[in-house]
């Protein structure tokens, strides 16, 4: 199981476990283990101390895109403060409460971090305003999602080597990041991997709470209008609220309602995994299970998901920042499509690439807008719309 290596700082040799001999101990059968990895498109030879997750990630925290995140509003845009998520801090948020549950869940959590890492990488700028955007514009073209374009970015766009285009992950990685296109599962098709599951989780888990967090620092929302809602009181309950200031604590209901839907995701979860007997990953896929919180507190989620949408998303100080952001992701996208010459050099290549027909350059146009920050988007229109001219700088 132990491997023994060579330490370098001392002659004597130095017991370490391996990437898989550590998954051996720790995971549970049901897991998807490292070393029965799909493989890469392009076949890579094991690494000596990094397992193939543990490889994935790395790649997707060195890219470009990853980075980009920083600049890409999750709900509320620069100008807002410097108090809210954004992009890469939800991402950060979601890596950490995945690594959470799986890790409890003996699940891999190397495969975990690097699915949560690449969940959100291809949202364009302004959120899923900029997502509508680009999909209105390419409504004739086959459509904009960011969960697609999520897939363009790690298959083409970041380039790692010369001799292939994209990061080359695992099939693995690519085809939780590829069940979240498809949302819902085509007849035939098997349940995602555990692995996969619990990043959904994490992710919807995340937001739910940190959006609340934000609303209430911004001022969108009060503390009376969530103590109305069903899953803030169980959460204060639940997180033995007894000082009567915590209430009304901003940091304490979001951790109370963390810690209310991760403990209810992990018991209802234990009771499903408790009774899989030593199934495999795929056996389990094959028959099915898909990992729940238990039917109150999806309700209760529910109720103030509804809440959330239409208090804060549908706010009008948000609703005018989405205007703005969508009219000039339009106006740029078509003044692209007309002057494609006007596009860095790379995504003109793009376009010859794909014989210049009108879907390469329809396609190239969307993929140079998805993949600006806000700041960056907002630059290349006074350049390209008021300015009139061209945008030197590459993606
Ligand atoms: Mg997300």
């Amino acid at each position: 199981m132990a491997l023994r290596i060579h330490d370098s700082k001392s002659s004597d040799a130095t017991t370490r476990f391996t990437w898989h001999a550590r998954e051996e101990l720790l995971l549970a059968s049901y897991a998807t283990f490292s070393i029965r990895s799909d493989g890469r498109k392009v076949e890579e030879a094991l690494h000596p101390y990094r397992g193939p997750f543990q490889r994935d990630r790395d790649r997707i925290l060195h890219s470009a895109a990853f980075r980009r995140l920083s600049g890409k509003m999750q709900v509320f845009t620069g100008d807002m403060g410097d108090y809210h998520r954004t992009r890469l801090t939800h991402t950060n948020e979601v890596a950490s409460l995945a690594r959470t549950i799986g890790r409890y869940l003996q699940l891999n959590e190397d495969l975990i971090e690097a699915l949560a890492m690449v969940h959100d990488i291809g949202h364009p700028p302004f959120g899923h305003c900029g997502e509508d955007a680009l999909n209105e514009c390419l409504k004739d073209h086959g459509g904009f999602s960011h969960n697609r374009f999520a897939m363009e970015i790690v298959e083409r766009l970041e380039q790692r080597h010369t001799s292939m285009p994209g990061l080359n992950l695992s099939f693995d990685v690519l085809a939780g990041q590829q069940h979240r296109s498809n949302k819902q599962l085509l007849p035939g098709e098997l349940t995602p991997t555990l692995e996969v599951q619990v990043v959904d989780a994490a992710d919807s888990i995340a937001y739910d709470a940190h959006d609340v967090d934000d609303a209430l620092k911004l001022g969108l929302i009060s503390f009376q209008q969530l103590h109305r809602l069903s899953i803030v009181r169980r959460s204060l309950e639940h997180a033995g609220a007894t000082n009567p200031h915590l209430p009304n604590e901003r940091q304490f209901i979001v951790h109370a309602l963390l810690d209310l839907q991760i403990d209810d995701l992990l018991e209802t979860s234990n009771g499903q995994l408790s009774q899989l007997g030593d199934l495999d990953s795929q056996a389990v896929r094959e028959i099915g299970l898909l990992l729940r919180m238990s039917a109150t507190i999806e309700s209760e989620k529910e109720e103030l998901e509804e809440f959330l949408f239409e208090n804060v998303y549908r706010h009008p100080q948000l609703m005018e920042v989405r205007h703005r952001a969508a009219t000039r992701l339009r106006q740029m996208f078509h003044l692209l499509v007309a002057y494609p010459q006007r596009l860095p050099k790379r995504f003109q290549t793009f376009i010859q690439q794909d014989h210049s027909s009108e879907l390469a350059v329809y396609r190239a146009v969307a993929q140079y807008l998805a993949g600006m920050t806000d700041r960056f988007c907002d630059d290349a229109y006074i350049n390209l719309v008021e300015l009139g001219r061209s945008q030197a700088e590459d993606w």
